[in-house]
């Protein structure tokens, strides 16, 4: 039986879950406060780049499972569980997660809730956080009404989202309320049906921690394999050998072992600066996330080092071409994108910077003013002194290489995310090519 859900924030998480519980057959209304996303929604367009997003939508608007609405409280109204997935950045001037609109978002649902309603966090929060929603909505709800809570936490990727959403490895969930658990078996029923996905049902600190040690173990896992492809460019050997040869044990598993210019994006800088806050609040620091978090904030500085040594040595006055700048292909999320540190430290040495990225980002100007943005790579690449590919867009392996290279002042490309090789990159017409730890 379909349950009716409400989405309170309707960015990536909100947008992307609320439309595949509609598909799912729920019966889904996803709220945001930002008024633009929501008229663009209505409008039948897309507030974030998401493959095989905007089809999902339109499907099940036109089904009339899928709805969209700036009014929370009458959005919260006679729903069975209304799920919160507002952001939880980094809190100004401190490593932990600001709560705010968690916090707001869980007192406006109480305030309006009636009959009985799950709230159900989907946003990461830290171990805590589901207690002090459920304080909130005692003290919030009307009488009559009756409000539990269930920790959800979201494991999807961007660029793959829907995908993740739907074939998910496992779905957690850490209720403890036995009506509420009912109500979250069957969210997640049509799931449970048709494939092999595995529903752990754990108590509230425990799903909420499984998610922020996720997060740190992948970004630790992908911290190590850039070390080891230090070691391999110091004392020879390939990393992309050494990640498959120890993918291939089922201890280690091949994923997230590719080495890079240094992880960003919107979940994993700010996921493990809280864990690592509630760790030191706990008094139980963790030397190893530590470690991977200063190992990456080194490796970024690092990438712009071997830019200029790329160069020759000397950054003041070159023409640098940058192909990507998101914090991964596939998306349009700029939020802690390595090239918001990479790209302003080669414009403090001198270099002068032009830029494109597939998706476009609509921040990217604003966040990185003295970078001239363009409509395709070639714009970017003419008479450049040297290529940098710093994102994964799939796309880019489509290039003509021999197009791109034959508009550069100097033929020069700098791979950090091996998407090439050096036979390719030859083939191409660059007379110089390097990447990382091959
Ligand atoms: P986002 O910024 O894209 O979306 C959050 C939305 O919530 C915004 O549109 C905002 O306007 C809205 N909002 C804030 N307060 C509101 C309120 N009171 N009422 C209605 N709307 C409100 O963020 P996101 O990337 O979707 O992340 C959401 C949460 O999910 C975060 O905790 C994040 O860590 C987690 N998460 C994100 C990803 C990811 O890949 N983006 C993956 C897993 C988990």
């Amino acid at each position: 039986m379909s349950v009716k859900i409400t989405m309170v924030g309707t960015g990536y998480v909100g947008l992307v879950s609320g439309a595949c519980f509609a598909d799912l057959g729920h019966d889904v209304i996803c709220v945001d406060k930002d008024e633009r996303k929501i008229r663009m929604l209505l409008e039948g367009k897309m507030p974030i780049y998401e493959p095989g997003l905007d089809e999902l939508v339109h499907r099940n608007v036109d089904a009339g499972r899928l709805r969209f609405s700036t009014d929370v409280a009458a959005s919260v109204k006679d729903r069975e569980a209304v799920f919160i997935a507002v952001g939880t950045p980094t809190e100004n001037g401190s490593d932990r997660a600001d709560l705010k609109y968690v916090y707001a978002a869980a007192g406006e649902i109480a305030q309006a809730a009636n009959g009985f309603t799950v709230v159900v966090t989907k946003s990461t929060v830290p171990v805590g956080t589901n207690a002090q929603v459920f304080d909130i909505s005692q003290k919030n709800v009307a009488s009559g009404a009756r409000i539990a809570v269930a920790s959800n936490p979201e494991f999807l990727r961007e660029g793959a989202a829907i995908n993740d959403f739907l074939e998910p490895d496992r779905i957690v969930v850490g209720v403890e309320d036995d009506e509420a658990k009912a109500v979250m078996r069957r969210i997640y029923a049509p799931l449970l049906l048709h494939g092999n996905v595995p529903l752990l049902i754990t108590g509230i600190q425990t799903a909420e921690l499984i998610k922020y040690a996720a997060n740190a173990f992948l970004a630790v896992k992908i911290s190590f394999i850039d070390e080891m492809a230090n070691l391999c460019e110091a004392v020879g050997g390939n990393v992309e050998e050494v990640a498959r040869g120890i993918g291939l044990d089922k201890r280690i598993g091949p994923s997230f072992l590719n080495t890079g210019p240094g992880w960003g994006g919107s979940c994993f800088p700010k996921d493990t600066r809280a864990l690592l806050a509630t760790a030191n609040d706990a008094g139980v620091p963790s030397r190893i996330v530590t470690s991977a978090v200063d190992a990456n904030s080194a490796r970024k500085i690092a990438m712009v080092d071997r830019i200029a040594k790329a160069c020759g040595g000397e950054l003041r006055g070159k023409r640098i071409a940058v192909l990507g700048l998101t914090f991964k292909g596939q998306t349009d999320d700029m939020r802690e994108s390595t090239s918001l540190v990479v790209l302003p430290e080669l414009l403090r040495r001198g270099a002068r910077l032009t830029a494109y990225d597939p998706s476009n980002p609509h921040e990217a100007q604003h966040y990185l003013p003295e970078v001239q943005m363009v409509k395709t790579a070639e714009d970017a690449a003419e008479g450049a002194d040297a290529l940098v590919v710093l994102t994964d867009w799939m796309v880019f392996k489509t290039y003509d290489l021999k197009e791109l290279s034959s508009v550069m002042a100097s033929p020069n490309m700098i791979d950090l995310r091996n998407l090439f090789d050096e036979a390719e990159a030859t083939a191409g017409g660059f007379v110089k090519y390097s990447s990382l730890g091959r």
